[in-house]
């Protein structure tokens, strides 16, 4: 068989999403011959597409379909209808991402074994160990040309790096460089080098940075083996008597609700949409939504403990030139209790734009001090906190009782509350970067408040033990055999790291397992 697939060709693999996981999971088992079809919620836009404005571009890329917000958490008293930055959008958001791409370090995987019991906390150890995924790792820095690896060149160091890097000496932080980057330092894979513009969020007009919108799904397409629907919004995931799934139900791109067979469904709508349509898959045989025996989906949704320290200075930084975070303090990412917290966090460079930076610097602020802030922009520098936070089992997405979509669904409700944990890192984060700032001539210095999560992880939680999580070491459901999670809602805890790269080299992982099942035909 050949792409575009039939509606009634249940041989083909259903992939719901074409971000991180799902894109490349398409490409990957295209390649080894398996038919594939992706529906994705979102339109397709090309890369000559994107918008030079922060404003519309998160207009044209982001999910910004109603969301509501509950839990003590910043966000739902800043952003109550936008728990999330997302994107909908053929590539997901590795349209919007900003290409920093670390490996997991092999403690994190074991979190509970190293941490131990938190009060609190829902940790688990993955059923995978760093060894396991190192292979995959390496593949996937290989495909997504991920700089210091590969023997691939590290970027440039812009201006905000420069601040960085001057503060990181002064304070004796050893790990600090123009980071390990999904974008390219010289041509590479038919596409180019970074040109070093800026704006690296509103998508990446030069195809420099990875995106499976211009990576692996061409290429997958080019097998003929891959098709993607886009404007394919997936409802339901069906099932047949056994409890095997047999299809999804989608509207689509004329707003009709088309039935499309599948042999193997894969989840990959992010951290809130996938838990949220095993949710209102409900049926008689499954009253609590699919792959929910254990009554984990939806829980344990972990969002990394962010926040970001701008500092104005007395001479121009220019912050928004050039890569966006390409810049890394590594050193108190490591396990380190004696902080009074478990776990690690990052520190990387970061610039908004003007338009973003007065809705996330103080969301509500106004007055002098605030706005003589926006008037020094010029001057400031910057860089977010991205930190391990803690799996809860009542930071959970739930199906809202009263507010629908368009189509009738139930939308999303994200419940989020900072454990003690998260909270005591933050502030400590905000002190050193703070103290990293004022080293070097800061006049002054603002810890920002999170902004909606990037990072959403953990909702289907892989776990070696059914009654734990939502699927196993392959990403498998526990439940039922031929459905899988593919995206960063597997992830059994958060780690210090942008979690990109272990999604995709999950996905990479995952191939293998299903191509493999699919051929000894016990999927
Ligand atoms: C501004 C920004 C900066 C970031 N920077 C970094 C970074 O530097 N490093 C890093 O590691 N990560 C970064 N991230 C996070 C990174 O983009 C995500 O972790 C990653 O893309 C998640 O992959 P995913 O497969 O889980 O979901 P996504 O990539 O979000 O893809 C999910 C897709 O599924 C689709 N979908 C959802 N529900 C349905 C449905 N019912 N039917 C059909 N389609 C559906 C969505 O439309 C979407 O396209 C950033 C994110 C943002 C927004
Ligand atoms: S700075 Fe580089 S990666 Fe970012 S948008 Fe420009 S070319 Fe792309």
């Amino acid at each position: 068989m050949a792409a575009p697939y039939d509606l009634k060709d249940d041989s083909v693999v259903v992939i719901i999403g074409s971000g991180a996981g799902g894109g490349t999971l398409g490409n990957e088992l295209a390649q080894k011959g398996i038919d594939v079809v992706i529906l994705e919620a979102g339109a397709r836009h090309e890369y000559e597409d994107f918008i030079n404005d922060e404003w519309e571009s998160f207009g044209q890329l982001a999910w910004v379909d109603k969301r509501t917000t509950s839990g003590d958490w910043r966000v739902a008293k800043d952003f109550p209808n936008l728990p999330a930055w997302i994107v909908k959008s053929v590539g997901g958001s590795t349209t919007h991402w900003a290409g920093a791409s670390l490996r997991f370090q092999d403690h994190e995987f074991q979190a509970l074994t190293h941490y131990g019991k938190v009060k609190g906390a829902n940790l688990l150890d993955w059923p995978i160990t760093l060894a396991e995924l190192e292979p995959y790792y390496a593949k996937a820095e290989d495909k997504m040309g991920v700089t210091r690896t590969n023997g691939i060149e590290g970027l440039p160091g812009n201006n905000n790096f420069k601040v960085l890097k001057a503060g990181a000496d002064k304070l004796g932080y050893k790990e600090c460089n123009t980071g390990h980057m999904a974008i390219n330092s010289a041509e590479r894979d038919g596409r180019m080098s970074c040109q070093q513009t800026g704006f690296c969020f509103q998508g990446c007009k030069w195809g420099a940075k990875w995106s499976t919108l211009y990576t692996e799904i061409p290429k997958g397409e080019k097998t003929g083996k891959l098709e993607v629907r886009p404007n394919s919004m997936v409802q339901k995931i069906e099932h047949d008597k056994s409890g095997k799934v047999t299809g999804v139900l989608y509207v689509d791109k004329d707003g009709k609700q088309q039935l499309q067979k599948a042999r193997v469904v894969a989840v990959a709508g992010n951290s809130i949409e996938s838990p949220r349509l095993l949710l209102n898959s409900e049926s008689s045989m499954f009253p609590d939504g699919l792959a929910n025996s254990s009554g984990q989906v939806g829980r344990n949704y972990m969002r990394h403990t962010t926040g970001s320290v701008y500092a104005v200075f007395e001479k121009p930084v220019h912050m928004y030139r050039g890569t966006v975070m390409a810049g890394i303090i590594q050193d108190e990412a490591r396990h380190d209790p004696s902080r009074g917290f478990v776990g690690g966090y990052e520190m990387e460079t970061l610039a908004l734009g003007l338009p973003f930076m007065a809705a996330f610097l103080d969301p509500g602020g106004w007055g002098r001090s605030f706005t003589s802030a926006l008037d020094q922009y010029v001057n400031m520098a910057g860089m977010w906190i991205v930190g391990e936070d803690m799996p809860q089992a009542d930071n959970r997405i739930t199906l809202h009782k009263d507010e629908k979509d368009k189509y009738g669904l139930p939308i999303a409700n994200v419940n989020f509350s900072d454990h003690a944990n998260d909270i005591a890192m933050r502030d400590y984060a905000y002190q050193r970067g703070q103290e990293l700032y004022k080293s070097v001539g800061a006049v002054r210095t603002f810890p920002t408040p999170p902004y909606p999560s990037t990072h959403n992880l953990g909702t289907n939680r892989m776990s070696e033990k059914a009654k734990d999580g939502v699927v196993n070491k392959n990403g498998q459901t526990h439940d039922i055999k031929n459905l899988f999670v593919s995206d960063g809602s597997q992830f059994t805890t958060g780690g210090a790291e942008n979690p990109t790269l272990t999604i995709v080299s999950l996905a990479i992982r995952q191939a293998d397992y299903i191509a493999k099942e699919m051929a000894a035909k016990t999927i």
